[in-house]
C-alpha cells in the first residue's frame, strides 16, 4: 500500500489528516483514536473502583464486619457491635436503588464518646481500611464559622478530597471522622452574645454537611475567595463519624439517673447501675445537656461509648492485634536477622507504668520506644542475634526523668 492510502482502521482518517498513525499486524490506529481509547480505558477502571464498594459490601455482613474490626481493636464490643450496623446500614442505603415504596433509609452518621486514647480514631481508621474507602480525620477545635480566623467548615471536604486523590466519586462516599466535637459544645456558663465563642456557630456550619448537602470546596484548602476554582462535592453519601471525650458528662449521666430513680423504684434500679462506668447509660439528651445542639445530635443518630482501657486491655493492646505495637518490633528486628523476646514481666512492667503516669495506650509506644532505642541503634550490624527484654532491663532503661518526659509530650 502507498504511503499516502494509509489509514486509521478506527476513524478511517487517511494518513496526511493525521499527526500520527501506528502500525499494528493488520490494522492502523491515529493519535486522536488512541486518545479516545485511553479515556475509555480510564473511564472504565473508575467504574470497576466504584462496583468495587459494591461487591465487597455485599460480601460483609454485620458479623464479619465485627470480625475484621476484632482483628485491630481490643474490646470495645459495644461500639464495635453499633459500627457495624450502622457502616453496614449506611451502605446499604449507598447501594439502594430507588424504589416505589418512597422509604428513603437515612443516614447512620455515629457518635463516640470515650476518653482519650481509647481508640476513636482507630475505629474510624479501621472501617475505612475495611472498606478501602478515603478518610479524613479532623479537629473540630480548628473549626470556625466563615469569617472568623480558624478553617471554614468546608476545609474537611478538602481534606477528604485529598484523602481521595481528588477522585470525586471516592470522596463523595468517604468517611470523615470529626475529633473533639465536645469542644464546640455551647457552654451555658459563656453567655456571650456579641460573639460567638461558644461554638454554636460551628455546630449550625457543621449541620448542612451532616444533612447532605452540595458544597463548593476550594480544592487546595485555604479560605474562600471569588478567583478560586471550587469542586462542588455532594456529602449525602458520605459517613460521618464524630467523637469526644465530654469532660465531666457523667455527671450529667448520673444526675439524671438519679431522678430517674426517685420517679422509680429508688432501691431497685440502683443497684444495677454501675457507678464507675456511666458512659454505657448516656443517651442523646445528655449530649444536649453538655451543650450540643439538638440538630446536631439528631443528625448523628448512632450514638455509642468506648469503655475506659483497664489494665488488661492494655496489655492485650501490645501484643494481640494485627499490628500490635510488640509485633512490629519483632518485625523491625527480624530485617535485621535479630530474635527480640520479651517476657510476661517486662510486658506488665510497661503497663503498671502507663497506668501509673496515665499515659494510656498512646503511652504503650512511646514507652516501648524509650526502651528500645538503645539496642536499635546499637545491635544491628553487630554479632548479636538476639535481644530479650526483661522486667530488669525495660527498668533500667526507663528511669523517672525519661518517663516524665513522655507524660509532658502525651
Ligand atoms: P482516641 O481517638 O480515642 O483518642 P486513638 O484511636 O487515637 O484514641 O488511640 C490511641 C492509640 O492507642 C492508637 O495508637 C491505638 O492503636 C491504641 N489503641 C487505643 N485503644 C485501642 C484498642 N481498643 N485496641 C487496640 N489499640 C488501641
Amino acid at each position: 500500500m502507498a504511503k499516502e492510502e494509509l489509514e486509521c482502521s478506527f476513524c478511517g482518517r487517511k494518513k496526511p489528516e493525521t499527526n500520527l498513525l501506528i502500525a499494528g499486524l493488520d490494522a492502523h490506529i491515529c493519535d486522536r483514536c488512541i486518545e479516545q481509547a485511553h479515556g475509555i480505558v480510564l473511564e472504565e477502571s473508575k467504574q470497576i473502583d466504584n462496583s468495587d464498594l459494591s461487591a465487597e459490601l455485599m460480601l460483609r455482613k454485620p458479623l464479619q464486619i465485627k470480625g475484621f474490626l476484632d482483628e485491630y481493636i481490643i474490646g470495645q464490643e459495644t461500639t464495635k457491635k453499633v459500627m457495624s450496623v450502622a457502616v453496614y446500614n449506611h451502605y446499604k442505603r449507598l447501594l439502594q436503588t430507588p424504589s416505589k415504596d418512597d422509604i428513603e433509609i437515612q443516614k447512620s452518621n455515629i457518635m463516640m464518646v470515650g476518653q482519650t486514647g481509647t481508640g476513636k480514631t482507630l475505629m474510624a481508621k479501621t472501617i475505612a481500611k475495611m472498606l478501602n474507602v478515603p478518610l479524613a480525620i479532623v479537629d473540630a477545635t480548628v473549626l470556625t464559622e466563615a469569617g472568623y480566623v480558624g478553617e471554614d467548615v468546608e476545609s474537611i471536604l478538602t481534606r477528604l478530597l485529598q484523602a481521595a486523590d481528588y477522585n470525586l466519586e471516592k470522596a463523595e462516599k468517604g468517611i470523615v471522622f470529626i475529633d473533639e466535637i465536645d469542644k464546640i459544645a455551647r457552654k451555658s456558663d459563656n453567655p456571650s452574645i456579641t460573639r460567638d465563642v461558644s461554638g454554636e456557630g460551628v455546630q449550625q456550619a457543621l449541620l448542612k454537611l451532616l444533612e447532605g448537602t452540595t458544597v463548593n470546596v476550594p480544592p487546595k484548602g485555604g479560605r474562600k475567595h471569588p478567583d478560586q476554582k471550587f469542586i462542588e462535592v455532594n456529602t449525602e453519601n458520605i459517613l460521618f463519624i464524630a467523637g469526644g471525650a465530654f469532660d465531666g458528662i457523667e455527671r450529667n449521666i448520673s444526675k439524671r439517673l438519679n431522678m430517674q430513680a426517685v420517679g422509680y423504684s429508688a432501691s431497685k434500679s440502683d443497684d444495677v447501675i454501675d457507678h464507675n462506668h456511666l458512659l454505657q447509660y448516656i443517651i442523646p439528651k445528655d449530649l444536649k445537656d453538655f451543650g450540643l445542639i439538638p440538630e446536631i445530635i439528631g443528625r448523628l443518630p448512632v450514638l455509642t461509648y468506648m469503655d475506659p482501657l483497664d489494665a488488661k486491655t492494655l496489655r492485650s493492646i501490645l501484643t494481640e492485634p494485627k499490628n500490635a505495637i510488640i509485633k512490629q518490633y519483632e518485625k523491625l528486628f527480624e530485617m535485621d536477622d535479630i530474635e527480640f523476646q520479651i517476657t510476661d514481666g517486662a510486658l506488665d512492667f510497661i503497663v503498671e507504668k502507663a497506668i501509673e503516669y496515665k499515659l494510656g495506650a498512646r503511652g504503650l509506644r512511646s514507652l516501648c520506644e524509650e526502651i528500645l532505642t538503645d539496642a536499635m541503634f546499637e545491635l544491628p550490624g553487630t554479632e548479636e542475634k538476639e535481644l530479650k527484654v526483661t522486667k530488669t532491663y525495660a527498668e533500667a532503661k526507663l528511669n523517672k526523668s525519661t518517663i516524665k518526659k513522655l507524660k509532658a509530650v502525651s
